[in-house]
Order: structure tokens, then sequence, then C-alpha cells
């Protein structure tokens, strides 16, 4: 895998672009600058890496638009050490760029073969920080919460509760939820116990947040 300045070049032009649509924390933005998207795209696309596109990545998934991602990890106030759980690792570039922050990353896939080709590209990639499981991200990670920021990178139906329960007091819960296909952003701030303040914010478009896991 090799990142060119051809790369590197087309990569500042999309940060910039990310930019003027009012993406302005530049925290995440140099992440995103430092990190090869096209490694993470099937080589049929990779010359398309640096478009502000999704794309597809096997089995009916799709790696998110880096508008997407930047708006997100934005929203998640990522700071170092923080312990995260992502939803969703599809081809990993999203879990990549919060383990660029500094966050120690626990990400979880329902489809085998993501999980699989995922870890191994990570592995070769050679980024620390980040665990991958094959589970169904419904139930979170009880055996490790309480976690300091949750993501969710497909659209859910409904807020989903055991996340929510996953998080420590100041916790952040970022989740597209909605019904046929749009999802409004929700910020959710866990204050205490039993008490949460939700932000609604812009529509997107995510793939389902599906129950139960795939197997090869
Ligand atoms: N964060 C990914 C986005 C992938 S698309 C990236 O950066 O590429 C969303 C992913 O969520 C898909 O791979 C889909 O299989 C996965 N997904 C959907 N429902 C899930 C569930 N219940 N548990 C875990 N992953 C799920």
């Amino acid at each position: 895998m090799k990142d060119t300045y051809r790369h590197q070049g087309l990569r500042r032009q999309l940060i910039d672009a990310l930019r003027q649509k009012g993406l302005r924390d530049e925290r995440v933005l140099e992440a995103m600058l430092r990190l090869p998207r096209h490694f993470f795209l099937e080589a049929a696309f990779a010359e398309k890496a640096y478009q502000n596109v999704a794309f597809p990545i096997g089995v009916g998934q799709t790696i998110s638009q880096p508008y997407t991602v930047a708006y997100q990890t934005s929203l998640l106030e990522v700071r170092k050490r923080d312990k995260v759980l992502e939803i969703g690792t599809g081809s990993g570039y999203q879990a990549a760029v919060l383990a660029l922050l500094e966050a120690r990353v626990f990400t979880i896939e329902r489809q085998e073969f993501l999980y699989q080709k995922t870890k191994t590209l990570l592995q070769k990639i050679g980024l620390k920080g980040i665990r991958c499981y094959h589970r169904d991200g419904y139930k979170g990670m009880p055996e490790m919460m309480p976690f300091d920021k949750i993501l969710v990178t497909c659209g859910a139906e409904e807020v989903p509760e055991a996340l929510k329960s996953q998080l420590k007091i100041g916790g952040i819960l970022v989740v597209p939820v909605g019904k046929e296909g749009r999802q409004k952003m929700l910020k959710i701030t866990r204050l205490s116990s039993e008490e949460y303040n939700e932000e609604s914010l812009e529509d997107f478009k995510f793939v389902p947040f599906l129950k139960g896991v795939e197997k090869l």
C-alpha cells in the first residue's frame, strides 16, 4: 500500500472542501488529512477515494462519506485515552480516524466477512489501539462498559437503550435515528444515571442498523 504525493494532494483538497462545508474541528480534519482513505477501499474505487462520496465495501455495505465521518467524529469530542465504542466497523476507516485521535477503540461488526477483512487490514496498516469484534452491536459491550463515547455508524429506527446505559456519566452517544432510510443525527449526553440530554441535528442516509450477526 502506497501513499503518493498525488494521493496527499487530493486528500488536502478533500479536507479543504469539508472545511468549506462548515466542518471546523481542526483536530478531526488533521487526523483525516493524515489517513490514506484509499487504503480502505477496493482497488476499483481507490482512484475516487478522495471524493466526498460513500462507496460499496462488500455484502451490501458502504464506507461512510468523508463529510459524515468528520461530522460524527466532531460531535464525539474525542479526547486522548477516551474509551470509544463504535458500532459498524465496515471498512475500518472511521475506527482508524478515532485511533489517530488517540482514543482506545472497540469496534463491533455484525458481518463476519467485514470483521475478518478489516481486522486483517488494520493489522497490516499497523494502527494501534483498535480492537475488532464480530457481534451484534445492539447489545453494545456490557463487559467493557462504561464508555466515554459511543458512535453508531448505521441508521437505527430508535435509540438503542442498551447503548445509552453503557455510557459514563458525562459520556456522549452519537447515533443516526429515523425510519425509511433517512435519519436525524442525535447527540445524546448522559447527565446522571437517569438523565440524558438529547440534541437533534442534520439529516443523513445510513445503511440500516440490523439485529443479529451474519456468518461467512
Ligand atoms: N464505520 C464504517 C461504516 C460502515 S457502514 C466505515 O468507516 O466504513 C455500517 C456498518 O454497520 C456495516 O458494515 C453494517 O454491517 C454494520 N452494522 C449494521 N448493523 C449492525 C449491528 N447490529 N452490529 C454491528 N454492526 C452493524
